[in-house]
């Protein structure tokens, strides 16, 4: 037999083991990416959550401080009054005092609204962020599985591209060459196995004189339709 034949035979199940793995290296973005979306969606309604609580944080904070600055003129107001000798003036400025005193309470109730809704805001951000947490461990769960696998089959390939360089190297520099050209245009098969008088990479009959050729298996020969390197593997040796 002769050698390239079988070194073809081993190389081309290498490229197709190698062909395999890249195929499911590829795949693995495409799974990664609707849960990317999902985890992304999920935190997009975390933010919105926090955001809307810390916004009436936020306001309440204001009206804490609108309150405060409202009672702080008020007593400097209060103070002044004994300063008052006409009566008039008197009675206008408590006037004035009492109904600041009023939209200041009004300020009051709305505060104290407003720390109910914080509260419940705060409560329901509690309960969500449980749910939220599960969930966000499970997207990363399923992520880190992908991650593992796509380490695992790079892996493979390195281990596989190994064994291929050094079987490779074994082929004379012309076949190689010829190969590797009938591998990129033969969608990654560059060597078809003759069987039952066809070929099985294109599947055609072949001719009589050069099936029988290709089973003495002492010299390399090509496919007339698809090109491929034609091999004859007995059935004992699959
Ligand atoms: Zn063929």
């Amino acid at each position: 037999m002769e050698k390239n034949i079988k070194i073809l035979w081993d190389l081309q199940q290498i490229d197709l083991k190698l062909l395999d793995i890249e195929k499911r290296i590829n795949e693995i973005p495409n799974k990664k990416r609707s849960l990317e979306e999902k985890l992304r969606l999920l935190n997009e309604e975390k933010n919105f959550k926090e955001d809307c609580r810390n916004k009436l944080i936020q306001e309440k904070e204001r009206r804490e401080k609108e309150i405060e600055q409202e009672s702080e003129k008020i007593k400097m107001v209060e103070s002044r009054l004994s300063h008052i000798r006409n009566q008039k003036d008197y009675l206008e400025m408590r006037k004035k005092i009492e109904l600041a005193k009023k939209s200041n309470k009004l300020r009051e109730d709305e505060l104290l609204k407003k720390m109910e809704e914080i509260e419940q805001q705060n409560k329901m951000l509690e309960e969500y962020m449980i749910s939220y947490n599960e969930e966000k461990n499970r997207i990363e769960e399923a992520l880190m599985v992908f991650d593992n696998e796509l380490k695992e089959l790079l892996a493979q390939k390195d281990e596989i591209m190994l064994k291929r360089n050094a079987v490779a190297e074994e082929l004379d520099a012309a076949t190689l060459k010829t190969y590797e050209h009938l591998r990129a245009n033969c969608r990654g098969v560059g060597v078809s196995r003759a069987r039952n008088e066809s070929c099985e990479g294109c599947f055609m009959n072949l001719p009589p004189q050069l099936y029988n050729m290709v089973l003495k298996g002492d010299k390399l020969y090509h496919c007339p339709f698809c090109q491929r390197y034609l091999i004859y593997i007995p059935e004992e040796k699959e």
